[in-house]
């Protein structure tokens, strides 16, 4: 079964698209945890971090690339964000495409609650 993420990349359902090569795509989170909350996602389903293959090396250093330029693009680049990417149960995975938060625009706090 396709997951959401990859309807959004195929164009089946909307998604707030901010970026897409032949990679990666980016789209802004449908329930935004910061003022910029955008999701970095590859356009290979792979399902968890524990998926990733060393073929897949090229497609994980586009995600941070395009990080980058997207922080820039938001004007959060030099205060400052965080780049998250959950897997399975207890790093709280929701959708099971691998993605990358790309998160600012306020400041976050600390990186775990205690
Ligand atoms: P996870 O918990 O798996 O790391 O994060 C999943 C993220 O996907 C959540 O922040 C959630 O708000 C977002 N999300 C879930 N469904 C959709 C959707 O249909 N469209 C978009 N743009 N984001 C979604």
């Amino acid at each position: 079964m396709p997951t959401i993420f990859a309807k959004i990349i195929r164009g089946e359902i909307p998604g707030d698209i901010v970026y897409q090569d032949e990679l990666v795509t980016a789209f802004r989170d449908i329930q935004p945890q910061a003022p910029t909350h955008i999701l970095i996602v590859p356009n290979k389903a792979i399902p968890t971090v524990n998926d990733v293959e060393e073929e897949d090396e090229a497609t994980l250093g586009r995600m941070i690339v395009v990080a980058k330029k997207l922080a820039d693009r938001e004007g959060i680049a030099k205060d400052g964000y965080r780049l998250i990417m959950n897997t399975n149960e207890h790093g709280g995975q929701e959708v099971f495409h691998i993605h990358m938060h790309l998160l600012g625009g306020r400041p976050l706090g600390r990186m775990l609650s205690r």
